[in-house]
């Protein structure tokens, strides 16, 4: 079975945890340490020689254009996380259009190829904001892994298919790949794929989760992370107790659970891998 492996490529300072604390603004005059922590990545996937997908903020590729042609020269998929990073239901359908062609125009102009896959800052495609998912297909999106089909404070739909599958959009179809979800005997369905899940729970507790998506079910899964997860020293910006918690806690330890997770599974792009036995069609 092979799994989905992507990385969230944003600068420490844009998730949404820390944006309450640093004003878009200053984001200019912020210390940047994307380039040294994508190549660290870079380095890592080639010694695993595994290949994954990259969502780029289009804020970093028109910044950064020599990373987007690094990761597409080493042969990885590049994908796009929006442009200014600001959720997506908060925008209004103009708004989320106009940040997403500037985030392809960025990208685009960055490497040459224009992404097909889209993943919302913070999972912000949920019940209120899913007309998201019929202006990516008139933006030319095959895939989106926008959708974490559990309950959070911030995104999230619990009850959310939570397989590849395709959605029906009045555009056109979208392939929905969400973040892997394990489901336990009484229905309770669990985050394991990635952010804050991935790097506070305990390695075995992720690898444990995704035998059972992959055996049980005999579905692949997608996890992710991002740059930021693997640079221990990185200046700390969040202030409150539970946005230092999230956003702080474990960084020492998530290279190596990467690792251990790399040697233990499959992993290729979200494009490439192919849905499970079973497949699902659903209509917004
Ligand atoms: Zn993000």
């Amino acid at each position: 079975m092979i799994n989905v492996l992507s990385v969230d490529v944003e600068e420490y300072f844009h998730p949404s945890e820390i944006q309450p604390f640093v004003d878009p603004e200053q984001w200019e005059r912020l210390e940047s340490r994307i380039e040294p922590q994508v190549l660290d990545i870079l380095q890592l996937f080639e010694e695993k020689q595994t290949k994954a997908t990259f969502f780029i903020l289009g804020w970093v590729a028109e910044r950064h254009p020599q990373i987007v042609r690094a990761i597409a020269a080493a042969g990885h998929e590049i994908a796009c996380h929006s442009y200014s990073h600001r959720l997506v239901y908060s925008l209004t359908p103009q708004e989320f259009r106009a940040d997403t062609e500037r985030a392809v125009a960025a990208i685009s102009d960055a490497c040459g190829a224009r992404p097909v896959a889209y993943r919302a800052p913070s999972y912000s495609i949920t019940r209120k904001s899913l007309w998201a998912l019929e202006v990516l297909v008139e933006c030319g999106f095959t895939h989106d892994s926008s959708i974490y089909p559990i309950a959070h404070d911030r995104y999230g739909i619990p009850g959310f298919e939570r397989h590849r599958h395709t959605i029906q959009t009045p555009s056109g179809p979208i392939q929905e790949f969400p973040v892997a979800t394990v489901r336990f005997g009484n229905g309770r369905v669990a985050p394991i794929g990635g952010g804050g899940y991935l790097r506070l729970l305990p390695g075995r507790y992720t690898c444990a989760g995704l035998r059972r998506v992959n055996h049980d079910e005999q579905q692949p899964a997608c996890i992710y992370f991002h740059p930021w997860e693997i640079d221990p020293s990185q200046p700390r910006l969040a202030r409150t107790l539970l946005a230092r918690a999230r956003t702080y806690t474990g960084l020492g330890g998530m290279r190596s659970k990467l690792i251990r997770l790399l040697d233990e599974f499959q992993f290729s792009t979200l494009t490439s891998v192919q849905p499970g036995a079973r497949t699902l069609t659903a209509s917004i």
